[in-house]
């Protein structure tokens, strides 16, 4: 299966593809993820996408596109992959579709978590995660035991720059007039499934699974 899944910043998207990804066997391809390790390689791509982050606009389509059909591309993917947080835009979506068409392989579920903005800022400023195994955590909606340390591997929680107030405003703003196009996109194509997200975790993760069943 591939399955795609949108949504706003701090809609869960991370935290229910490390559930989701396991639970159905596919690989997890974060393009956010991605592009981080992309930096701290320092990476051209790395470079090149640094400021564009930084300020909470989208990185060029051309950029991010090679870079995830590259990982799809990859032999962990052949049996199936999840993507989170790409595609983010129209010209991404069409993109996408065109180079797997080319392989025979094709999207098959998006799932659309939906949260509120005022509920996606308080996510996202509340914010940390682990720099060494990746695990997100909130300082009020999923505390790490001990506050600052990584539950798993006792490393120190990191803030990441953009989780800012301000950062996030201009996050949400690009959202609205970049991505949420692609909500008609895959309805119109027969493949959306919608999801409220604003239940507790193991809530959302229990009706992704149930709409990917529909
Ligand atoms: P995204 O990948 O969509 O940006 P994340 O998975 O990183 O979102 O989640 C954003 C923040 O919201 C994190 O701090 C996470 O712990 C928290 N979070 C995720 N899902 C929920 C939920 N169902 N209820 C409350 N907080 C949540
Ligand atoms: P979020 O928590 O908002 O879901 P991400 O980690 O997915 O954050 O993205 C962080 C930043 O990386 C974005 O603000 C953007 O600059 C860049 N980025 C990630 N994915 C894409 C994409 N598909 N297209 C363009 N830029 C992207
Ligand atoms: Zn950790």
């Amino acid at each position: 299966m591939n399955l795609v899944l949108l949504g706003p910043p701090g809609a869960g998207k991370g935290t229910q593809a490390v559930r989701i990804s396991k639970a159905f066997g596919l690989v997890h391809l974060s393009s956010g993820d991605i592009l981080r390790a992309e930096r701290k390689a320092k990476t051209e791509l790395g470079a090149k996408a640094q400021d564009y982050m930084d300020r909470g606009v989208l990185v060029p389509d051309d950029l991010i596109l090679s870079m995830m059909m590259d990982h799809i591309g990859r032999p962990e993917a052949a049996n199936g992959f999840l993507l989170d947080g790409f595609p983010r835009t129209l010209a991404q979506a069409e993109g996408l579709d065109a180079r797997l068409a080319e392989k025979d392989r094709k999207i098959e579920t998006v799932i659309n978590i939906e949260v509120d903005d005022a509920a996606v800022t308080r996510r996202l400023t509340g914010r940390s995660t682990c720099p060494k195994c990746g695990r997100i955590y909130h300082e009020e909606f999923s505390p790490p035991v001990k506050a600052g340390i990584c539950d798993d591997c006792g490393e120190a929680l990191t803030r990441r720059k953009d989780d800012s107030l301000e950062v996030v405003g201009q996050r949400l703003k690009t959202y609205h007039e970049e991505t949420k196009p692609l909500i008609a996109y895959y309805q119109n194509g027969g493949l959306l499934k919608r999801v409220s997200g604003e239940g507790s975790v193991d809530d959302v993760t229990a009706a992704i699974q149930e709409a990917c069943r529909r």
